[in-house]
């Protein structure tokens, strides 16, 4: 069950945030919560803005997660790609040691924070298994399998923190926006949905979900707890 659930949030990408898809979901964590990373065929304003949302994720979760240069003995690393293909909004390339994070659209710093969340570990939050408590999402008639992946609602066990811990939150930055989802279905909601930044409990939940690699680091017990 588990393997299909990963399979199927990682057709989870084609991602309208305001342009085309933007980054990766994953249900795996990073040891740590150290990331290391590489960039391919990005100019240096677009460098720029990555590292800024970076550092935003690291301030943001306390330094839970960190995002470092990939270094040569790292196996398992983050490879951002540019790429400006405007069809291209697809990718699928998880496989062991290496995860990408493909980019096309810069014009929006939400969509790369957005894409770290997902690389981090988190889901959208419009997906959660108790959203029709808060949110009402109908799939257009012909809304497209890929599509319906992005509003279908998860199971329990997908997540690697306890959702039912945290109020729904619709200033996260995983919930989608009612223009990011009106090509697919009508989202129905009391306010408005999704923003532009990392909300606070979004900063929470990563911090939730990593705090066992904190307090192992604490003990200086290390082990390896990310291959679940
Ligand atoms: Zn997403």
């Amino acid at each position: 069950m588990k393997i299909l659930l990963i399979f199927l949030i990682s057709l989870n990408f084609l991602f309208n945030i305001g342009c085309k898809d933007d980054g990766h979901s994953t249900i795996l964590l990073w040891k740590h919560g150290r990331i290391p990373y590489t960039m391919i065929g990005l100019n240096p304003i677009q460098a720029q803005i990555l590292l800024e949302s970076m550092f935003e994720w690291q301030i943001m979760t306390g330094s839970s997660v960190t995002f470092v240069p990939k270094k040569s003995g790292d196996e398992k690393f983050l490879t951002i790609i540019n790429d400006t293909k405007n069809d291209s909004t697809y990718i699928e390339a998880y496989s062991p040691g290496l995860q990408i994070m493909q980019l096309n659209c810069w014009s929006t710093r939400r969509a790369i924070r957005h894409g770290l969340g997902h690389v981090i570990g988190l889901l959208h939050e419009h997906q959660r298994p108790d959203r029709e408590l808060y949110i009402h999402i109908e799939p257009f008639s012909n809304c497209s399998p890929t599509a319906m992946y992005q509003i279908m609602v998860y199971p329990d066990d997908v997540y690697q923190y306890d959702y039912k811990k945290y109020p729904y939150d619709k200033q996260s930055i995983m919930h989608y926006k009612w223009t990011d989802i009106c090509e697919h279905a009508l989202l129905n909601s009391e306010g408005e949905t999704g923003s532009e930044d990392i909300s606070i409990l979004d900063a929470k939940k990563v911090i939730d979900m990593y705090e066992d690699f904190k307090e192992e680091e604490k003990k200086g017990i290390f082990n390896n707890f990310d291959e679940e």
